[in-house]
């Protein structure tokens, strides 16, 4: 019998992330898209996560993480943000930021509530807005400055918003918000009663550009009793594939976490979470290496890209620049990275699936290049590049 995908999924296209890899695997291509790195994090934290596994923590953790680790992410928030939380009530271990994402949509959201995002928008905000029954509203950051339109965050909200879900830094603009950027979110978020989940996942990907570096929103005046924060050691300590994050708020809003958790996955895997306990605790310092390091890959990225004829936004955070490809003779982002893929053997992602409907003409030209790659790997995808006809 042919599978009948529920309509709650049926709309929503697969993720862009694994058509582009897998497209890069299949060619041969040098991926320049997904972003992972190609090394991987201190190999202390692989060695705790070994220790773990050999000395029996591979049975159910608690449902909100094993204590070492909730308390590691007390600390981390007081030692680089200054928030102060209770490991026990205000800490919650999720599946990589993703669940978090899952579990707060699907226990904040009502059917009908309209829930506000910064777009170019994540994909999995997408589908899990819509797979909790919410309404997407998007707040576009326009090329070229893609900074925050406060004009425009005010007129997305409506009588239906009930929860602004923001990203910064941002993937895929590398938008850091400035202080001043957050001020406007927090007087908005105060003047309508929204609660607020903020993705934080690249909190330490931040470059010397970025004006106020990152501030967590729920630092800010009056903002710590209607923010959820996300976060994971996924990209800070490039452990992409462990899939280990954490929410961090009030009291009730971690519980509702929990409340959708405890059905989702119930509990997150064990013998990780004291490795990730130990990458918190005693390389703290890394993340901030990893930035720098970045930083370079990030310049040696531009500056290839620039060559190309291409005008690479100089983001401020994470591991993504966006170009615009119609410098290239390109209306579509989509056509430029297949045709690139087979021409070139370089992969980079179309912006056109972080953009909702209505405002596809926005993202439809622009792509996004990760720099998460090593040095050897970026010049090998830029000589690619460099050798093959880019112009439509
Ligand atoms: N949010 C953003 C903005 C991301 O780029 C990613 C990519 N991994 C995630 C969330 C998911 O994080 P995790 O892998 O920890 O689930
Ligand atoms: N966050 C990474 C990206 O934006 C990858 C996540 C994913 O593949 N789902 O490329």
């Amino acid at each position: 019998m042919a599978a009948h995908l529920a309509s709650r999924l049926a709309g929503i296209p697969p993720t862009v992330f694994s058509e582009f890899s897998a497209l890069a695997v299949r060619t041969g291509a040098v991926n320049l898209g997904q972003g992972f790195p190609d090394v991987d994090g201190p190999s202390s934290v692989v060695e705790r996560a070994v220790e773990a596994l050999r000395s029996g923590a591979n049975q159910y953790a608690p449902g909100t993480g094993v204590p070492a680790l909730r308390r590691a992410v007390a600390a981390h928030q007081l030692r680089h943000h200054g928030i102060e939380l209770d490991p026990d009530t205000e800490v919650c271990v999720t599946t990589g930021a993703t669940e978090g994402i899952a579990a707060a949509l699907l226990a904040l959201v009502e059917p009908g509530d309209e829930v506000l995002v910064l777009e170019p928008s994540y994909d999995s905000y997408d589908a899990m807005i819509a797979m909790a029954g919410g309404v997407r509203r998007a707040v576009t950051l326009r090329a070229p400055a893609y900074r925050l339109d406060a004009g425009a965050l005010r007129a997305a909200v409506g009588p239906r918003t009930r929860l602004l879900l923001l990203n910064s830094p941002h993937n895929p603009t590398g938008t850091v918000l400035t202080r001043a950027e957050l001020a406007t979110v927090a007087a908005v978020a105060v003047e309508h009663d929204l609660l607020v989940v903020t993705d934080e996942v690249y909190e330490h990907l931040v470059f010397d550009g970025a004006a106020d570096g990152h501030v967590p929103l729920a630092t800010l005046p009056g903002m710590r009793e209607r923010v959820l924060s996300l976060s994971s050691v996924g990209k800070s300590w490039s452990f992409t594939g462990w899939k280990v994050g954490w929410a961090t708020g009030p009291a009730p809003l971690v519980a509702a976490v929990l409340a959708a958790k405890q059905w989702l996955t119930f509990t997150s895997g064990a013998p990780l979470q004291p490795a990730v306990a130990h990458a918190l605790e005693h390389e703290h310092a890394w993340p901030q290496e990893l930035a720098r390091d970045l930083q370079r890959r990030r310049d040696l990225l531009l500056a290839g890209l620039r060559g190309l004829g291409l005008e690479p936004r100089t983001s401020e955070g994470t591991y993504f620049t966006v170009t615009d490809v119609e410098q290239l003779g390109w209306a579509d982002g989509r056509a430029f990275c297949l045709g690139v893929a087979e021409r070139a053997g370089v992969v980079a992602i179309p912006l056109q699936g972080f953009h909702g409907p209505e405002s596809q003409d926005a993202g439809r030209h622009l792509v996004r290049w990760a720099f998460c790659k090593t040095p050897e790997v970026i010049e090998e995808g830029l000589d690619r590049l460099a050798r093959a006809t880019l112009t439509r």
